[in-house]
């Protein structure tokens, strides 16, 4: 039997979110301990549990056909891996801040002048781009801390919220690139195992549309069914369902939530009623 190998973030930001992805594609894994490995249940699997930084040696060398990591480890790493699916989790920014009192016009500020970060190369295309010379500072952790310490005057790391930056009187002026968590192969894979990784592929794909996607319900006048269709995008069109009262009916039909709100509110404009708003498990095209 062939026996699919993944590797997933042992411990931190992406591990979480790695293992609910799993999960909702059916997929069990036991993470407890130190276990560096373990047999999934709902799928011929094997989860290898690595340091983000370690991954993608590991599936360039074959030892696991694929992985998730953050995109920016990517930029990072100078394994040949290929990105199969961006997965919509973990995102974040890599981004230049400097102290907030700092009076930053442009790039040109950092001209000789010291950058920490733990990101080494998407800081230097950074800099190269911008015919920027600094020196850079490689830090593992705690980049943040640096500038009030003396250590740099400036500071490229990573981003969410921003709460980080700001707690450490920290302003961002630039950002260097987005990330999110991505599933990535290796250049090579044999024939059996690419079946497996087009399955898994495949139940990812149902499990990232539902994400995107809110089934909705809603009560229509009958004479504005044709001015409601049109504003719900729908799969192929919304379903109609008869309501008792024959001046009304319902509609259901799905709504991406990019555009939720809008949509959501030129129903309401039209003279929609009771409308319900339900999470969709999975969504297979
Ligand atoms: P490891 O120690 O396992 O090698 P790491 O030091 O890259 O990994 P984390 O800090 O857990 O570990 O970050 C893992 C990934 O999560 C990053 O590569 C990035 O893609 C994402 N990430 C990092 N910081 C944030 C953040 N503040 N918000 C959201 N996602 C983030
Ligand atoms: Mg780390």
């Amino acid at each position: 039997m062939t026996l699919l190998k993944i590797a997933i973030q042992k411990s931190g930001r992406l591990n979480e979110g790695s293992l609910k992805l799993l999960k909702d594609c059916g997929i069990s894994v036991e993470n407890g301990g130190d276990k560096l490995k373990a047999r999934a249940n709902g799928f011929d699997l094997e989860v290898v549990f690595l340091r983000n930084s370690d991954i993608p040696h590991y599936v360039e060398d074959g030892v696991v056909h694929l992985g998730i990591v953050g995109e920016n480890v990517l930029v990072e790493s100078d394994s040949k891996v290929i990105i199969l699916e961006k997965l919509g989790f973990s995102r974040c920014r890599l981004a230049l801040a400097v102290p907030k009192e700092v009076d930053f016009d442009d790039v040109n500020w950092l001209q000789g002048k010291q950058i920490a970060t733990s990101y080494p190369k998407a800081t230097d295309a950074f800099m190269a781009a911008n015919n920027v010379k600094a020196s850079l500072h490689l830090i593992s952790g705690s980049v943040e801390i640096s500038p009030a310490l003396g250590l740099a005057d400036a500071v490229c790391d990573l981003v969410s919220s921003g709460n980080t930056l700001f707690s450490n009187g920290l302003k961002e002026v630039a950002v260097l690139m987005r990330s999110e968590a991505v599933l990535i192969q290796g250049e090579t894979v044999d024939t059996k195992v690419k079946k497996l990784i087009q399955q898994l592929q495949f139940r990812i794909q149902s499990v990232l549309n539902a994400r995107n996607y809110k089934y909705v319900l809603l009560n229509c006048p009958v004479d504005k069914i044709d001015r409601m269709n049109a504003i719900l995008p729908g799969m192929k069109s919304p379903s109609i369902i008869p309501l008792v009262d024959k001046n009304w009916v319902s509609l259901h039909s799905v709504i991406q939530e990019n555009d939720f709100w809008n949509v959501i509110d030129a129903l309401k404009a039209e003279g929609a009623e009771g409308i319900l708003i339900v999470p969709i498990e999975k969504m297979v095209y």
